[in-house]
């Protein structure tokens, strides 16, 4: 019988409106497993984990991410996979953040949650849960995923895109893992393989001397010089039209050459939801790629910004290095 460990750490899935108020607040787990019966009939042995205190997503910092990756590191051994319940809010942020802090990862890690709560009649959450645990217990997908609606996506290039309808993430750049229809299907070709040589680790540290810097027509010197020059500063994701283009005004250009210059990682990010940065296509990208600014290729932003996060944070990384990585795909994030 396989064995899987469920962490629950809060959102939607979980919520139960206040009487008085009406909003929407965490409950325990216990609660959950009322509302989902099935759980029992499953024929997997599942354990689970509850943050204490259980959180809107919303207010996951990388505190929160270390903890997720300190217990799937001490339970690595013990568990055949594991189903993340967390918030739809953050979810690609902190499956973005998860993938890139575990190497060697040989088994299936799987975010789910919901946009209406479990206890309510129509809710998404009971389907969720159920294939999520399906999914991990198949094993077939060895990566840290999310599963939502029918789709099973590769975490690191998934965004949250639907606030209200059930379809609520989508993964522009990258076909789903699997689909789960009357089977799930899983799309072969597209699953990473685990590297058997490497190693399983988890690096639980984050740098928060990242920024983004999001442009926009009538984009003003003191927004711009406010963000590039905060102190100890180390990487931004620029988040720029279309193809990777900005504008050329000289301010704006000598703003961004100067941050280069003092050892900031300028990462050039497209706003558009599916697509990829090619600074080498028009006049208003090619003067970026000139002052060494890197593409982000078809990144996602939680993807770019974790990463950065990520990579920021290792030992003896200089400017150097971290502009090399920050290019290379680690875990399937940007396509080559
Ligand atoms: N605010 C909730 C959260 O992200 C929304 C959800 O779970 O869908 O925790």
């Amino acid at each position: 019988m396989k064995r899987l460990l469920l962490i629950y750490t809060g959102g939607t899935i979980g919520m139960k409106a206040n009487a008085a108020t009406g909003a929407l607040h965490p409950v325990d787990f216990s609660e959950i497993e009322r509302e989902v019966p099935e759980l029992k009939k499953f024929n997997v042995a599942l354990d689970t984990i509850t943050f204490d205190p259980v959180i809107d997503s919303s207010n996951i910092e990388p505190l929160q991410w270390a903890e997720l990756g300190s217990i799937i590191e001490n339970n690595y051994d013990a568990y055949d996979g594991f189903v993340v319940l967390h918030g739809t809010d953050t979810m690609s942020y902190t499956a973005s953040a998860l993938s890139f802090m575990i190497s060697g990862l040989q088994k299936p890690i799987v975010f789910t949650g919901s946009q209406l709560p479990i206890g309510v009649l129509r809710t998404d959450g009971r389907e969720n849960l159920i294939s999520s645990i399906e999914v991990a217990a198949a094993g077939v997908v060895n990566e840290v995923t999310i599963f939502f609606q029918n789709m099973l996506l590769r975490a690191n290039r998934t965004t949250k895109y639907n606030s209200e309808y059930f379809n609520a993430f989508r993964s522009d750049n990258y076909p789903p893992l699997a689909v789960a229809g009357i089977n799930i299907d899983y799309n072969l070709n597209n699953i990473l393989r685990p590297n058997k040589m490497s190693r399983f680790e988890v690096a639980k540290e984050f740098s928060t001397d990242v920024a983004s810097l999001k442009i926009f027509p009538g984009l003003s010197p003191k927004f711009v010089e406010a963000v590039l020059s905060i102190e100890g500063l180390r990487g931004v994701v620029l988040e720029t039209f279309g193809a990777g283009n900005a504008p050329t005004q000289k301010w704006f250009v000598d703003a961004l050459r100067g941050a280069i210059e003092r050892g900031v990682v300028v990462l050039n990010v497209t706003q558009c939801a599916a697509g990829s940065v090619d600074m080498s296509l028009y006049e208003t990208g090619r003067e970026l790629l000139d002052i060494g600014v890197v593409s982000g290729g078809d990144i996602t932003f939680e993807s770019a910004i974790t990463k950065m996060m990520h990579l920021a944070a290792q030992k003896d990384i200089n400017y150097d290095r971290l502009k090399e990585r920050i290019k290379q795909p680690i875990r399937g994030e940007i396509t080559v």
